[in-house]
């Protein structure tokens, strides 16, 4: 597929507000793909890899800035692209406000240029790109984007920037491709038909949506075992139903992880009568995978791999377990006499590239196990609790300390007991979880409740900040933080919630500058704009109302906690959580 297709195809898609029509033109695309099915189905979501594989373009605004900048011409600056963008407000509108194509003008005159863009180019391009490392890597990757915007038309350019800046913004959600792949390949034209047309019989279209509802479920179980939205729309147009009824769980990719809300022993005993308990531990999520020969692999809860941080772990797995497994876990840092240090601690190890053999002198870690979602062959995420616990214990030895404690109880004292005993031994709370339900990859549901005592925290997403005054003039100082807001179409947006300047050390001051710096998407005076990326967790007195910031929320006194490095601005709170929060004040 040309470039220039996909460009208006997804132009097309922008302009459009309803989810279902969005979900047929999506379709439409995806049965006209072809070879390129499964980039088309990533790019429509503004990645590149697929969603398990945690490799990055590794490119911020400024590195695409400059690229613009160079390809529209000597004249044109990065800072020229600035103030564009500071008027427009968006990095596709911005690409599409200049004329590049001059390469493309001269193919035209049979001058020997270059011919349009084709999807696979682009993909096989920006894969090259992200592979680039080491010293002159920015340059190669400069010139990369460069050459790409160079051969681009205004629309061609509108996307590819928002691509490669992972910001696609055409109202293209994770559950539209989902339903759009159904449509395309497993909903029969005369269903899909029946929904959408207003004058259906109502119990056609009631069968209609059900068979459809089927497909989708299919399509979705395919999605979350595999995480590759490019390989599932292959295997549903290849080999239909079949063909994703028989994707499973792959040793060495990651999945994502189920996660909880907040709950007590009450509402779990209402819910389920026996709940299954707990320690909550205060580390960081871990996924563990051993595969056929041995080898084992660790991922964050981001799905990215952390492998190379946590050697310690690693020997772990390697000397306990002697089948493939997926195992999910926390690692927590332990002192000396074994007990729990807290959370920063483990902050110190996770995702380390460097120094890790010296840190891990320094500080100590383990893995606790809580869950087991393939062994042997076996995938369990349908298995009840239980059976999964089970399996963990023999995976793993039924005396083995690195298993979860798990008690089974219908009794709220009982449950009050463990509960204080955790925290004596200074974990963090307790889980309640309902002992028959499956595991579900990325869902925050009821079936897992977590209990803490703890004043609670908001973990934020940073947009902006300030440079400081006098000696601290070269770094950032203030920072604002934003809650994550998801749109209709499943998009996150970011509303501004308060500004951090407390808590934070000098030392600490050049280590955020850092790492902010880079998302710096525009400047005006002392105060930048910062492309969301980095979640900090803060600590506050109190949540106002407040027409100062664009949530209709203020933090008072906002103190700075640690940076959440395990956090991405997808699983930031959001502002239906600050809500909440609001009410219970
Ligand atoms: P928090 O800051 O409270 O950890 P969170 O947003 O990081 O919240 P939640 O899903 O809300 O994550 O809380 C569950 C987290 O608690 C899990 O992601 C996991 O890292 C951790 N955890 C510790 N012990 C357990 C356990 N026994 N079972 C499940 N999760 C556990």
């Amino acid at each position: 597929m040309e470039f220039a297709e996909f460009a208006e195809r997804a132009a097309e898609i922008e302009a459009e507000s309803a989810d279902l029509t969005i979900v047929s033109y999506l379709a439409d695309l995806f049965r006209d793909a072809d070879d390129d099915l499964a980039t088309v189905a990533r790019f429509v979501q503004g990645r590149v890899f697929p969603a398990w594989d945690s490799t990055t373009l590794d490119i911020g605004p400024r590195l695409c800035h400059e690229a613009i900048a160079r390809a529209a011409g000597p004249n044109v600056s990065a800072d020229d692209v600035e103030d564009r963008l500071a008027e427009q407000g968006e990095i596709g509108a911005v690409a599409a406000s200049y004329d590049f194509g001059g390469q493309r003008g001269l193919a035209a005159f049979g001058a020997g240029g270059q011919d349009g863009l084709t999807v696979a180019e682009v993909d096989s391009e920006l894969r090259a790109l992200a592979a680039a490392s080491g010293a002159g890597s920015e340059d190669t990757k400069l010139k990369t984007l460069y050459g790409l915007f160079n051969r681009t038309d205004p629309d061609e350019a509108r996307f590819l920037a928002r691509l490669v800046l992972s910001e696609m913004r055409i109202g293209v959600g994770e559950g539209s491709v989902r339903d759009a792949i159904a449509e395309a390949f497993l909903v029969a034209d005369a269903d899909a038909t029946a929904i959408r047309d207003d004058d259906a019989d109502t119990d056609t279209e009631a069968a209609a949506r059900e068979r459809r509802d089927e497909n989708i479920a299919t399509v979705a179980r395919a999605l979350q075992v595999s995480n590759d939205y490019g390989m599932v729309a292959e295997v549903a147009r290849d080999e239909g139903k079949a063909g994703l009824d028989d994707v499973h769980l792959e040793v060495g990719r990651p999945i994502q992880a189920m996660l909880a809300q907040a709950g007590t022993a009450a509402d779990a005993l209402d819910e389920w009568e026996t709940a299954a308990i707990e320690t909550k531990f205060d580390g960081a999520r871990v996924q563990v995978h051993r595969d056929e020969s041995g080898e084992v692999s660790l991922y964050s809860r981001n799905m990215e791999d952390v492998t190379g941080a946590l050697p310690e772990v690693v020997e772990f797995v390697e000397d306990a377990v002697d089948c493939p497994v997926i195992l999910d876990g926390e690692v927590v840092a332990m002192d000396d006499a074994g007990d729990p240090l807290p959370f920063q601690e483990i902050l110190r190890r996770f995702r380390r590239k460097h120094d890790v053999d010296q840190m891990r002198e320094e500080v100590r870690v383990e893995l606790r196990a809580f869950d087991c979602l393939h062994a042997d062959g076996d995938d369990l995420l349908n298995a009840p609790l239980t059976t999964r616990h089970d399996r963990l214990a023999t995976v793993l030895g039924q005396d083995s300390k690195a298993v979860s404690d798990l008690l089974l109880s219908d009794d709220s004292d009982e449950i009050a007991g463990y509960e204080a005993d955790a925290l004596d031994a200074g974990h963090e709370g307790i889980m309640l979880k309902n002992p028959d339900a499956a595991y579900s990859p990325g869902d925050r549901g009821k079936n897992w409740l977590k209990r803490k005592p703890d004043v609670e925290t908001l973990d934020l997403v940073v947009t902006g900040a300030e440079w400081g005054e006098g000696r601290r003039a070269k770094f950032l100082g203030t920072f604002l933080l934003s809650a994550r807001v998801e749109d209709a179409s499943g998009d996150d947006e970011f509303e501004t919630i308060g500004k951090v300047a407390t808590g934070i050390t000098d030392e600490q001051l050049v280590e955020l500058t850092d790492l902010l710096e880079p998302e710096i998407e525009r400047e005006s005076g002392k105060e930048v704009d910062i492309r969301p990326s980095v979640v900090f967790e803060v600590g506050y007195e109190e949540i106002q109302e407040s027409p100062t910031y664009s949530s209709g929320y203020a933090l008072r006194f906002p103190r700075f906690v640690t940076v959440r490095e395990d956090k991405t601005p997808e699983t930031a709170d959001s502002l239906a959580r600050v809500e909440r929060l609001v009410e219970s004040q």
